[in-house]
């Protein structure tokens, strides 16, 4: 067992009961308040970290690498460190907090500058993102997608059982959970008439969780299954915010573009591969059988339950969807596999979204246009209103959480405001 995962531990900071972030998580983000320039943190309870005082202070000091890195305003140099270092840091952070640890505790000078409520920090964009990648691994999305759109008795073209379906998505437009967003504009084509111009009709989210690369590779190199989680430092939530009706005129025959760029949102914190080791489960029996460079062994999906949920303007929100990380056919492992098979190389801070997350059940569909099922089944909200789509004012709430021996690991909300159109 990975040593900071210990369920038994618990911390000399308090944590409220159903929080994201006991003592067993150790996630890895950057902050700033209107003292403190942006530097990294983690965060236990409700109270964030600050790494960069923690290590001027010396607490790393023997683990012999450059602290510097904490004091960066994106965590892609403490990555790039390798998962020796990563781990033996999450490991001293977990012994440091550890509820019979005096060595903090007694430091009430250092704690002052140490120790932030979550509520007065800005958390930031915690990776430098260089290329974003979204899959479409999700078996049931693609089917509900493929029944909607073309027949429902071929509702997934001849590849996709093949192999992990992605295109190359734009990262200058991922921003951090709390970031507002502005209904997108953009071309449109009534079923009877010539395209228009205009604000989106039809406004999205897309359920999804994305990996972050912490080790880079060289072109001509691949990265099989078996070594591909070495070359994953973590995951997070993601909101892939999609323009349905832009979508729907643009994407043939290149796939996706303006219907996708305009902003995703991510979770603000890193959570790494190994604090959600508990979480592994079965990945699905896949039939036909994939080509030998796609083949895996062991269990490389993750049970972590995910919701989404829209709060209307000044009003409650109402939970629209309860999926599950561990419904994706094509794991992690074959998406970066198949991500370089060709030789693609990958760079530290790389970040891969898996496609839209649905489960079997319309309660467990990942995005709007699922659950109203293209608008034909409207989502009634505790105001009274309906919901086919999301509307002005309506924010977006994605969360995640695993549950194992009594120890929750999450991610903190990744949410999103829609605005008006400029
Ligand atoms: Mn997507």
């Amino acid at each position: 067992m990975i040593k900071a995962n210990n369920p038994a531990l618990s911390s000399w900071i308090s944590v409220p009961s159903n929080s994201d972030f006991p003592i067993q998580n150790i996630p890895f983000g950057i902050f700033q308040t209107s003292e403190k320039t942006a530097r990294m943190a983690t965060i236990i309870g409700d109270t964030v970290i600050d790494l960069a005082v923690l290590a001027q202070a010396g607490y790393f000091k023997d683990l012999n690498f450059d602290t510097k890195v904490f004091e960066q305003s994106y965590i892609n140099d403490f990555m790039a460190l390798g998962k020796s270092v990563t781990r033996a840091v999450r490991d001293r952070i977990s012994d440091l907090f550890e509820k019979n640890n005096t060595e903090l505790p007694g430091n009430s000078a250092l704690l002052a500058d140490l120790l932030q409520p979550f509520g007065s920090v800005q958390m930031l964009l915690p990776v430098q993102i260089g290329d974003y990648t979204d899959f479409y691994s999700s078996r049931e999305h693609a089917t509900n997608v493929g029944t909607m759109f073309r027949d429902p008795d071929n509702a997934l073209l001849p590849n996709w059982l093949h192999l992990p379906v992605g295109y190359h998505g734009r990262a200058s437009s991922i921003v951090v959970s709390g970031t507002d967003i502005h209904r997108p504009k953009g071309q449109q084509k009534p079923v009877d008439a010539p395209p228009v111009y205009g604000p989106c009709k039809l406004l999205d989210f897309e359920l999804e969780m994305a990996f972050v690369i912490g080790q880079q590779t060289s072109m001509g190199e691949t990265i099989s299954t078996e070594a591909a989680e070495d070359y994953i430092f973590g995951i997070t939530l993601f909101n892939d915010w999609s323009a349905r009706d832009i979508q729907k005129w643009e994407y043939i025959p290149l796939g996706p573009f303006l219907a996708k760029n305009f902003a995703s949102t991510i979770a603000p914190w890193i959570v790494t591969l190994d604090a959600v080791e508990p979480f592994r489960t079965d990945g699905y029996d896949q039939d036909p059988e994939v080509l030998p460079y796609l083949k895996y062994e062991g269990r490389r999906n993750y049970d972590i339950k995910l919701q989404v949920a829209i709060q209307p303007e000044n009003g409650v929100e109402k939970v629209v969807c309860d999926s599950n990380f561990k419904h994706m056919y094509w794991t992690m492992t074959q998406q970066l596999a198949h991500h370089t098979v060709n030789g693609c190389n990958v760079n530290v801070g790389d970040m891969c979204a898996s496609g839209t997350i649905s489960g079997p059940t319309p309660d467990s569909y990942g995005s709007m246009l699922e659950i109203s099922w293209r608008g034909t089944k409207p989502v009634d909200m505790p105001d009274g209103s309906q919901r086919k789509f999301i509307q002005d004012g309506d924010t977006v709430v994605m969360r995640g959480w695993g549950e194992s021996k009594g120890v929750r690991i999450g991610f903190g909300a990744c949410s999103g405001k829609i605005l008006p159109t400029t």
